[in-house]
């Protein structure tokens, strides 16, 4: 076990790092502030040979792991952008990336996989439906064999980053549930793009994550061509396990950086401000202790999701450890942002100080891409060996 980092992961540390404070935190201020898109932020991250970081060198990305992601999405979202940057993450490196780079067809990545390592290309994913969240297996959205391709008919919602995306990974059953033996069967994925007859999206209103939108979207007759087909007809469910489990550890890389941030913002101010005479209020320990813990919490999930990316990258399973560090890591980050706000007093609720930002987003992974329920669920049944509650 060798836990010091390579120089090759310190020079990618240290590149993301300098990208990360080219922008800092009044850039994403004023993004969350305008609801915009990042994409000065996500050029510039592609420049540096971030975006493709996992990609093929053959497309121009560099053949690293996701180690080496999980490090540079931890140094970008210290900088500023908070856990915001491991769902840009999401958005293009894993659901355009792994889903193209694992199971597109050679012309797919040939023609998707340059634009998305150059940031000029931006992916969403369309999984979650009105009635199928938690319970991904119960989606009704259904792409009827129609010709040599499909026609697709039914409602996403909660899709993130639809409105600046060109190409959407749809997850759709092509088997009805009761016409398959196990219900894991007859789902299957597709890329399509995103301006197409008969999709339609609305953005939803919410709490954070303003730079990225949230949509429900519409397919009202869809056409589906033969070429856009990702994966295997019908076995569709167990790729998309491949990219959700990498979401998870994009999850907590930017939760782990995030976390830092907040820590670091409340101790400064903390150190600064007086109250009672001339001890800075750093001084009490109802103060430090909440941070302490905080810190302990998301530096060991740190080491659990170390341990998720290197087992992905050497081809072993990782799914139970990429939850664990999601779960764990979406606990402390939201006591460390929540605690940053508490350690400001007044000023932890202006948005001049950053730390509501930073709570307000990374909120959404306590529940989203897991839920910690089912996290746990999952944990109680195949790692502890006990019945299925639900
Ligand atoms: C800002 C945002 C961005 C998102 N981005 C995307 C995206 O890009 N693509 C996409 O496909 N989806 C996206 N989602 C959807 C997200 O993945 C779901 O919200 C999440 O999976 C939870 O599903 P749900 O909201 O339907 O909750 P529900 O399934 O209704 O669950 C509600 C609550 O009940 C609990 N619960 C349910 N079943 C059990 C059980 N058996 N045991 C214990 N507790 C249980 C859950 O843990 C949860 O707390 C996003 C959501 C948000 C809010």
């Amino acid at each position: 076990m060798d836990f010091s980092l390579t120089d090759e992961q310190r020079m990618i540390a240290d590149t993301a790092r300098k990208v990360g404070e080219k922008f800092g935190l009044d850039y994403w201020r004023q993004q969350d502030k305008k609801k915009e898109f990042p994409s000065e932020f996500w050029l510039e991250v592609c420049a540096a040979g971030i975006g493709g970081i996992t990609l093929p060198e053959e497309f121009g990305g560099s053949g690293l792991g996701m180690l080496e992601m999980a490090i540079a999405i931890e140094e970008l979202s210290k900088c500023g952008g908070g856990s915001t940057v491991g769902q840009l993450f999401m958005v293009n490196p894993i659901f355009g990336g792994v889903a193209i780079g694992k199971y597109g067809s050679p012309e797919m990545q040939r023609e998707l996989l340059p634009p998305l390592i150059t940031g000029e290309l931006n992916c969403c994913m369309a999984l979650t439906e009105p009635d199928a969240g938690t319970n991904t297996l119960e989606i009704a959205t259904f792409a009827a064999k129609d010709g040599d391709g499909w026609t697709l008919n039914g409602k996403k919602h909660w899709i993130t980053g639809t409105a600046s995306a060109q190409k959407m990974l749809v997850i759709a059953r092509t088997t009805k549930s009761e016409n398959v033996k196990r219900r894991t069967d007859g789902i299957t994925m597709f890329l399509i793009d995103v301006e197409r007859k008969g999709l339609s999206h609305g953005k939803i209103e919410k709490l954070g994550t303003n730079t990225l939108d949230s949509s429900t979207i519409f397919f009202d007759d869809v056409r589906i061509e033969p070429e856009e087909l990702i994966g295997t007809l019908d076995k569709g469910f167990h790729e998309l396990l491949d990219v959700l489990n990498t979401e998870r550890i994009v999850t907590t890389a930017g939760l782990v950086g995030c976390a830092e941030l907040a820590i670091k913002l409340a101790v400064d101010y903390a150190n600064d401000r007086k109250v009672f005479g001339d001890r800075p209020i750093s001084a009490y320990q109802t103060i430090q202790f909440p941070l302490a813990q905080a810190y302990a919490e998301i530096s060991c999930a740190q080491l659990m999701n170390y341990k998720a990316a290197t087992l992905c990258d050497t081809g072993e399973s990782y799914g139970a450890q990429s939850n664990l560090a999601k779960l764990i890591a979406s606990q402390a980050c939201d006591k460390a942002t929540m605690q940053a706000m508490q350690t400001m007093g007044g000023m932890g609720y202006a948005s001049e100080y950053h730390v509501e930002r930073l709570w307000r987003d990374q909120r959404l992974f306590r529940f989203a891409p897991v839920s910690e329920e089912m996290i746990l669920n999952y944990t109680a049944q195949h790692d502890l060996g006990m019945p299925r509650s639900y």
